[in-house]
């Protein structure tokens, strides 16, 4: 019996994709009939593929075809909630390094890490908005919007 598991299990995969040769899928299917375990087994996989197989077809039919028009308003949500996200998170930096820095027993060493990575962070997000802003200017659909 357990042999005829240890074939199952090597035979699965191959079965789901219909790899098997004429003797594989004899014994496959040979077993398959004879146990309800391995059965449910293989119809679940074989549901999963089936599943994941019509998936991919539907996303290469969108990939293909036009891609549809941002529904209006998703794009400002997005951006609100990085926002939101970013003004969060600096606070928190900000609180956690105001504590850190007026706590005598913070070691210096600490201090001097925590300074480099709020002046690394400060860099990167004015980098980051710079760019931000200057893409937004030379937009061509942000003029069409307006
Ligand atoms: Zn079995």
């Amino acid at each position: 019996m357990t042999t005829d598991h240890q074939i199952f299990e090597h035979l699965l995969m191959k079965a789901i994709d219909q790899q098997l040769n004429a003797e594989e899928r004899q014994r496959f299917e040979a077993h398959l009939v004879t146990c309800r375990t391995c059965q449910e087994e293989y119809q679940d996989f074989k549901a999963i593929k089936d599943r994941t197989d019509t998936l991919s077809q539907r996303i290469m039919q969108d990939a293909a075809g036009i891609p549809p028009r941002e529904r209006p308003g998703a794009r400002r949500l997005v951006t609100l909630a990085t926002l939101s996200i970013v003004a969060g998170l600096l606070f928190l930096i900000a609180f956690a390094g105001y504590h850190l820095a007026l706590d005598p027993q913070t070691p210096l060493l600490v201090k001097s890490a925590a300074a480099l990575v709020t002046a690394g962070g400060l860099a990167l997000a004015s980098h980051a908005f710079y760019q931000r802003a200057r893409a937004h200017r030379t937009d061509p659909y942000q003029e069409i919007d307006q």
